[in-house]
């Protein structure tokens, strides 16, 4: 009986509720002015309205918490992938046609090209300007969000220089002895990782 009573009820309740779109754009305030007044009035006696807004709330806070990158498995990781010569992206461009293949390491031998998921990287090594026989790295990444990805240069389990991305992806490495290193990109929801990159 008790039951029957709830649902006569509710049924002449839901004859004046708002649809629930209506609700939801309420709660999220998304309504014009005009049409908050008369939802709160009816929110006011309206159990079953005020219930499906904490149900929509209940809602909200879980798709919120799993929307969250916080935790680690929603981290992409990618090797990077070297491409083949970097000079074949310049055929047709004139000087760079023809690199000869000992020029892999140093200034002449055009971008080192690599793939990594999304992700597509451009590293050039240059001889630093400002100290003799030392080298930069003028690296490019395309393809993911750059907002706050540092850039890390790494030796062994040290890390040897570190920086942040600028807006399109730039980033620049100086005064680096040659050698092997170990480059990573980390961002809030992917990290790459260049291996063996001679310099
Ligand atoms: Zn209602």
């Amino acid at each position: 009986m008790a039951q029957m009573e709830d649902s006569l009820k509710a049924a002449l309740y839901r004859i004046t509720c708002p649809d629930s779109a209506t609700l939801g754009n309420y709660h999220l305030g998304l309504l014009g002015e005009t049409a908050v007044q008369p939802i709160a009035n009816h929110l006011a006696v309206c159990p079953l309205c005020t219930r499906e807004i904490e149900q929509l709330e209940v809602f909200l806070l879980e798709t919120a918490v799993s929307l969250q990158p916080s935790t680690g498995e929603r981290i992409r990781v990618w090797i990077a992938k070297r491409l083949p010569s970097g000079g074949q992206t310049r055929q047709g461009l004139g000087p760079a046609v023809g690199t000869p293949a000992f020029a892999l390491r140093g200034s002449s031998s055009g971008p080192l090209m690599y793939e990594a998921g999304d992700a597509q990287l451009s590293l050039e090594v240059q001889d630093d300007p400002e100290q003799p026989g030392r080298k930069v790295i003028l690296g490019l990444v395309l393809g993911i969000a750059t907002e706050a990805v540092e850039a890390k240069l790494l030796q062994g389990d040290g890390v040897v220089t570190a920086v942040t991305l600028d807006e399109i992806g730039n980033f620049t490495f100086t005064g680096l002895e040659t050698g092997t290193y170990e480059l990573t990109l980390s961002g809030a929801d992917v990290e790459i990782h260049v291996q063996d990159l001679l310099i």
